[in-house]
C-alpha cells in the first residue's frame, strides 16, 4: 500500500467547507497515499485562495478562472484578474470553466462568452484547461474543438456522458476525469466509460467538498477518499490499484507539467 500514489486532480481545498480543518483534511490524505493535490478556482476570489494554498503546501498546485455559474460577473475586470493570477508559478490551469445547461445559474449567453474568452486566455498563458460540463457537450464540444483545444490540452472534470461522449473528448485531445459518482449502484455509463478510456487518457478527482464516494454519501467529500474512486476504477477494468494508479498519476502530471 505505501507505493500507491495517487492525485487527486480537482479539489477545493480553499473552500469554506475546510476552513476549520485543513492540516487534518491533508493528512489524511497523504496517509492515504494521495501524494499530488489540484485545488480549483471558481471566481478571482477563490482563485486567489487557492494560489494562497498551494505557495504554502508543496503537494498542491492551483487553476484560476470563472465557473459557468459565475459567468455572468466575467466583466473584462474579472477576466483581467484571472489572467494576472495565471502567471503565478503555482498555477498549472485555467479552471473551472465551462457550461452547465443543468442548473442554468447563469444565462446561457453569458456562460458561452465566459467560456470562449477564457480559453482565448489559455492560450495566450499557454496551461491547459478544467472544463465543467454538465446536460450541454453538443453545445461545448464544438466550441472547444473551434478554440483548438487539443494544442491547449485540458480534461473533461466529472466526465458525466457515456463512452460516445468520452470517445469525442478523446478525439479533441482531452483527458476524461472520473469522480466518485463512478462509484455509485446507479453509475449510468460510467463504468462503460472506465473501462473504455486508455490510461493515458483518464484520472482521477474527488471534486471535494462534493460528490463524495459511494460510502461516504452525505457527507463532506475530501482528497483522501480518492482512494475509493481509485480502487473502483481498477476493480472495473481488472487492473492491480497501484499499477493503475500510477498510470493516472502519470497521466496527470503530463497534462499538468507537475513534477
Ligand atoms: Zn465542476
Ligand atoms: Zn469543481
Amino acid at each position: 500500500m505505501t507505493s500507491l500514489e495517487l492525485f487527486d486532480t480537482h479539489a477545493h481545498l480553499h473552500f469554506p467547507d475546510f476552513a476549520g480543518d485543513l492540516p487534518a483534511v491533508m493528512a489524511r490524505a497523504r496517509a492515504a497515499g494521495v501524494s499530488r493535490m489540484l485545488t480549483v478556482g471558481t471566481d478571482p476570489e477563490t482563485s486567489r485562495a487557492a494560489i494562497e494554498i498551494a505557495e504554502r503546501e508543496s503537494d498542491v498546485w492551483a487553476t484560476v478562472g470563472i465557473h459557468p455559474h459565475d459567468a455572468e460577473a466575467a466583466d473584462d475586470a474579472a477576466l483581467a484578474e484571472i489572467e494576472r493570477l495565471a502567471a503565478a508559478p503555482r498555477v498549472v490551469a485555467v479552471g473551472e470553466i465551462g457550461l452547465d445547461f443543468f442548473r442554468d445559474l447563469s444565462p446561457r449567453p453569458a456562460q458561452e462568452r465566459a467560456l470562449r474568452s477564457q480559453l482565448d486566455l489559455a492560450r495566450r498563458v499557454g496551461k491547459p484547461v478544467v472544463l465543467h460540463c454538465r446536460d450541454a457537450h453538443d453545445v461545448m464540444l464544438p466550441i472547444l474543438a473551434e478554440h483548438g483545444v487539443a494544442d491547449l490540452g485540458g480534461v473533461m472534470h466529472c466526465f458525466s456522458g457515456d463512452v460516445d461522449i468520452a470517445r469525442r473528448c478523446l478525439e479533441l485531445g482531452l483527458v476524461v476525469s472520473l469522480a466518485g459518482p463512478v462509484t455509485y449502484p446507479k453509475a449510468r455509463a460510467l463504468p462503460d466509460v472506465a473501462r473504455f478510456v486508455p490510461v493515458d487518457r483518464l484520472v482521477i478527482e474527488t471534486d471535494c467538498p462534493y460528490l463524495p464516494p459511494q460510502r461516504f454519501r452525505g457527507q463532506r467529500n475530501e482528497p483522501a477518499h480518492i482512494a475509493i474512486t481509485a480502487a473502483r476504477v481498477a476493480e472495473l477494468r481488472g487492473e492491480t490499484l497501484d499499477g493503475l494508479a500510477a498510470g493516472l498519476t502519470a497521466t496527470a502530471r503530463a497534462l499538468f507539467r507537475v513534477p
